[in-house]
């Protein structure tokens, strides 16, 4: 028998491969067999075989939860890119160069995450500052310039990626604040795209480190759709900006965008992987998810905003249908302002006649057969990322479901919440 395997033929077994995977992986959660995990041309389930249970993701683009699916062109784009060596800055200096003509920017960097990105955009400015940098970040930083401006409501958790360059944190409130707060020390100034409170605005934070000539970072890592916010802010003039490759883009979770200033771009390349000694070496990033996330990119702006909110409305409505019949039971659709703005169902109840909490319902739908995960802001505490809590309030993020599952989810919901009716 002949063992010659044909270029087209590994291609199209690839293809095979992702179609096949994505039906197996349906079917895994259903079957929930540990035991079997048969090798298929279209390989081993090791989901199954590791005993890991997927689930309904009706939370939304979670880090911990996986964040997104990758749409299939992205998935084949990325089995191809597998199968041929590349020079790794080739790809790196095509794809940037490919990715700031249709994201209408200087230059882009492909990252290892957005968090990846405010570490190596951070880098970049701290070495466009004081030049041989590179080496010295983040351990022997005496004598170098290492100063970011924040407003105070903008510290974050995600404050330790800027931090891991040796800088050091100068808080401001007020403008006069921010006026004052530059000095010869000062590499950058850092915004949180999201964030909830701060006096100064976007417009008015880049007019101002402007006039003392230093670089304006945007973390916007979760702010897409709409896709019109991957050029306006570095059209409004940041220096720098990021978003997250594995959230709404539903690019490989383990990268991110950083857009920008071209001279700031290629000090970010100095300051990361494939160069040793640098503070990015740690964070690679691989043909594969190179090449996943320019699909990724083809794919997010071959959609439109119109259509994306009217399929999750409808989504949130469908569920909203199946949970109206239960006593006391209100639902509105809630969008929120910056982060994750898209339709997600709000549903509350009066506990009396109701007689579950919010969390418990989380625990209930993630412990049935499907598993499904609901968004982590149900049940309350604090808001979660805009959106509003309370613990009679349930919070179903539609986006991130598969097709058909609104329906799933919408069934099982009522199902527990109908459990709960008191006479
Ligand atoms: C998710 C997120 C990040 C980190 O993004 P990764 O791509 O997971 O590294 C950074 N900043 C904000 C505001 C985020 O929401």
């Amino acid at each position: 028998m002949s063992r010659t395997i044909t270029r087209r033929k590994l291609l199209r077994q690839g293809r095979e491969a992702i179609l096949a995977g994505g039906a197996a992986a349906c079917a895994g959660s259903v079957l929930n067999a540990r035991d079997s995990a048969p090798a298929s041309p279209a390989g081993v389930d090791y989901y199954r075989k590791l005993g890991v249970t997927p689930f309904i993701n009706a939370a939304g683009t979670y880090t911990i939860l996986s964040a997104s699916l990758m749409p299939d062109e992205v998935q084949a784009a990325m089995t191809l890119a597998a199968q041929q060596p590349v020079n790794i800055n080739e790809l790196r200096d095509a794809a940037g160069e490919y990715l700031a003509r249709r994201l209408r920017c200087e230059a882009a960097l492909i990252t290892a995450g957005a968090a990846a990105a405010l570490t190596v955009g951070t880098a970049a400015c701290i070495t466009v500052a004081n030049r041989p940098a590179i080496v010295s970040i983040p351990t022997d930083m005496e004598g170098l310039k290492n100063e970011v401006i924040v407003q105070k409501a903008h510290r974050y958790e995600y404050d330790h990626a800027v931090r891991n360059c040796g800088i050091r944190f100068v808080e401001v409130e007020t403008l006069e604040q921010y006026r004052q707060a530059f000095n010869d020390r000062t590499v950058m100034a850092h915004f949180f795209n999201a964030a909830e409170g701060g006096q100064i605005g976007r417009e008015e934070w880049v007019r101002v480190a402007h006039e003392h000539a230093v670089p304006c970072f945007n973390d916007a890592a979760a702010d897409v759709p709409p896709i019109s916010n991957l050029w306006n802010y570095t059209q409004m003039g940041f220096d720098l900006v990021t978003f997250s490759g594995g959230k709404g883009l539903r690019g490989p979770q383990c990268t991110g965008l950083l857009l920008g200033r071209k001279d700031l771009i290629e000090a970010a390349k100095l300051n990361n992987s494939p160069n040793s000694n640098t503070i990015g070496r740690g964070m690679k990033v691989g043909k594969e998810e190179a090449v996943g996330l320019v699909a990724a990119v083809d794919w997010f702006l071959g959609q439109d905003d119109a259509t994306m909110e009217a399929e999750f409305r409808d989504r949130a409505e469908r569920i909203a249908e199946q949970v109206k019949s239960i006593p006391t039971v209100e639902t509105r659709i809630f969008v929120p302002p910056v982060a994750n703005r898209v339709p997600h169902l709000l549903i509350t109840y009066d506990p009396a006649r109701v007689a579950i909490t919010g969390q418990q319902v989380m625990e209930k739908m993630r412990q049935g057969s499907p598993r499904i995960e609901l968004n982590p802001a149900t049940g309350g505490g604090p808001a979660s990322a805009g959106l509003p809590g309370g613990t009679n309030t349930i919070v179903v993020g539609v986006w991130m479901l598969r097709p058909d599952e609104d329906m799933v989810v919408a069934r099982r919901l009522r199902e527990v919440l109908h459990e709960a009716i008191r006479a």
